[in-house]
């Protein structure tokens, strides 16, 4: 553990010069990583493919998007507005008098990111955790993954070699490997946070641990998800079997090892939608990205399938064929079971006969990442989208929550169990986990940070005296 001591000093020494990085300088690092990633995608997708069986097409396009993230990042890093740089001019005639306040955002220091299983680039070494904490100016200490080793090491070399050509200081970004690591990671002193994609368990002694910390930092998980969906009469009665096909698609795709796969689909009884789902389920059984996974996905679905009152539709019993099960609202409710979910492909349609039935199992959810509405248009779903709005973090009207874009505006989080926190962690408002706010009070200009200059040297978007002012 010595060496992760060393690791993590090394990226507590690279942190002032990070944070001090040009807006120009710390742009062009991410697009560095992009460039060498990019540069490699044949071997890097060839290694991802040998270590998780997910298929070519799927890799060079998560490859993709992972790179298209960097440079994103790089775009949110010159735009500035995530700064929040505020500035409010002294007024002693206030209430109570008023100082000159100067505030912004700096970085917060070292990060710890564990990578997930189930995105072998896009949440792995290079993906959104480290690329949002770097674009915040924060060193990167990854935690790799023990699914795919020999792509986390490659990812991790060619990540290191274009920050150094970068001009990166050194100990900007690490690795560690192993458990045991990972716990003395989250323990090193330097560490200012955690960020974690994976399991509710791991995600939980995680928090705590960073809690129970002499000095405690924050922990950013995105843990577990049911993604429920809410199918109303209006809409099964027009397009049940294209639904069908589309949930079809969207709780098989990866083979269900998705955050946002939908677990759970609110059905009215004797749908449509139900009577041509199980046509649309496949009937092998796919090799899941390790083996506890493929173990939890069968103990958590056999679990569910034995529930008394539950259905198996589609699959079911067969090592990890995709199953589809169903039960009447009352049952979800007597058992609380089914409302966990479990990571592969699964789904539970839960049919109810009144709009009562239905709510009173939306009453009983937990947070989720995601639920989607299906209604018909002219519908009044009002009532339903602010019970959807309070239990999770995107609220789809319409569509899949599989697919997750990465754009300005776009919230992956949700209330607990699908994240201990309000932040994103995917999208141009990740880099906000890794940021820590500090104001000025009648500080002199000597000792200003450009972004609070009176001359607004990076030309960026400020709120000056309560006004949002434009460069
Ligand atoms: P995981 O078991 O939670 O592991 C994720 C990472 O955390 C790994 O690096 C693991 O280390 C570490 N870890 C786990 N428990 C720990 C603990 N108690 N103390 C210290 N470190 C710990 O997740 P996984 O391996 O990716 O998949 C297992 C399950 O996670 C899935 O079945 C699924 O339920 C869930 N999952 C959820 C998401 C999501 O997006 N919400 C994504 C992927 C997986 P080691 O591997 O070295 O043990």
């Amino acid at each position: 553990m010595n060496q992760v001591s060393e690791i993590a000093r090394r990226a507590a020494g690279a942190a002032p010069a990070l944070a001090a990085m040009s807006v120009a300088d710390r742009v062009a690092l991410l697009d560095a990583i992009a460039d060498a990633l990019d540069g490699a995608a044949d071997e890097l997708v060839a290694v991802a493919g040998e270590e998780t069986a997910l298929p070519d097409a799927r890799l060079r396009g998560e490859l993709a998007r992972t790179t298209a993230q960097l440079r994103k990042f790089g775009v949110v890093v010159a735009e500035g507005g995530y700064l929040e740089a505020t500035i409010d001019h002294a007024d002693p005639g206030d209430v109570p008098p008023r100082p000159e306040l100067r505030r912004m955002l700096r970085p917060i220091g070292p990060v710890a990111v564990f990578a997930a299983s189930n995105f072998p680039f896009a949440f792995s070494v290079a993906g959104g955790d480290t690329a949002s904490a770097l674009a915040a100016g924060c060193p990167v200490v990854v935690k790799t993954h023990p699914g795919h080793p020999r792509t986390s090491a490659r990812t991790a070399e060619l990540v290191a070699g274009a920050l150094t050509a970068a001009g990166a200081p050194a100990g900007a970004f690490q690795t560690v490997a192993g458990f045991d690591e990972g716990l003395a990671l989250v323990d090193a002193e330097q560490i200012e946070a955690v960020a974690f994609t994976g399991s509710l368990r791991g995600g939980r002694a995680l928090l705590d641990r960073c809690t129970a910390r002499a000095k405690p930092i924050p922990f950013y998980g995105e843990l577990g998800s049911l993604n429920p969906v809410v199918v109303t009469p209006e809409a099964d009665a027009a397009r049940g079997a294209e639904l069908a096909a589309g949930l079809a698609g969207s709780f098989q795709l990866g083979d269900g090892q998705f955050c946002t796969k939908p677990g759970l689909v609110l059905v009215p009884a004797g749908s449509a939608l139900e009577a041509a789902l199980p046509a649309s389920v496949g009937t092998g059984a796919p090799r899941m990205l390790t083996e506890t996974i493929a173990t939890g996905f069968e103990t958590g679905r056999d679990r569910a399938a034995a529930v008394p009152g539950v259905e198996v539709l589609a699959g079911g019993g067969s090592a990890t064929a995709p199953t589809v099960l169903a039960a009447d609202a009352a049952t979800l409710l007597a058992h609380r079971e089914l409302l966990e979910e479990v990571f592969g492909p699964v789904t539970v349609l839960v049919r109810y006969a009144d709009p009562a039935a239905r709510d009173a199992v939306l009453e009983a959810l937990e947070g989720s990442l995601t639920m989607t509405l299906h209604a018909e248009p002219g519908e009044d779903v009002v009532g339903l989208a602010e019970a959807m709005a309070s239990r999770a973090g995107r609220v789809l009207f319409g569509g899949w929550p599989t697919g997750v874009a990465v754009s300005w505006a776009q919230h992956h989080g949700g209330p607990w169990p699908a994240t201990n926190t309000v932040f994103t962690s995917v999208g141009a408002m990740a880099v906000r986990r890794f940021l820590r706010p500090i104001a000025y009070q009648d500080a002199p200009a000597s000792v200003l940070p450009p972004a609070l200059r009176d001359d607004n040297p990076l030309g960026i978007l400020r709120r000056i005296d309560g006004v949002l002012r434009l460069p």
